[in-house]
């Protein structure tokens, strides 16, 4: 259910974008997706699909990017890539570690005619 409240929001946003530019017609809309946001994309379609019905982002195509978590080491500054959530520093095994990104969620641009 988390995902419906979420493609509520941003087809909102999306029509009032849509609204304020004078468009006919939302043709593309991409979205970031973070590993961590807990948003599964094809979940997103699916309601977007549903809840654009009769708007002018009725049959828009969506594309999502999707961010991998990432942190860096509070002790070493090494930037990696967390993986099946082992927040460990690879350079040199410190636990304390800072997320920079991952928990994404955001339209990143819309298309429309
Ligand atoms: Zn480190």
């Amino acid at each position: 259910m988390h995902e419906m409240a979420i493609t509520q929001s941003m087809v909102n946003l999306v029509l009032e974008e849509a609204r304020k530019g004078g468009a006919r017609r939302v043709t593309s809309i991409s979205l970031v997706l973070g590993e961590l946001s807990g948003v599964v994309g094809d979940c997103v379609e699916l309601y977007f699909g549903l809840m654009s019905r009769d708007t002018p982002a009725e049959g828009a195509a969506i594309s999502i990017k999707s961010v991998p978590t990432r942190a860096r080491c509070r002790k070493c500054a090494r930037e990696f890539e967390v993986k099946d959530l082992d927040w460990i520093c690879p350079e040199c095994g410190s636990v304390s570690v800072e997320l920079v990104a991952g928990h994404e969620l955001f339209v990143e641009s819309i298309e429309v005619e």
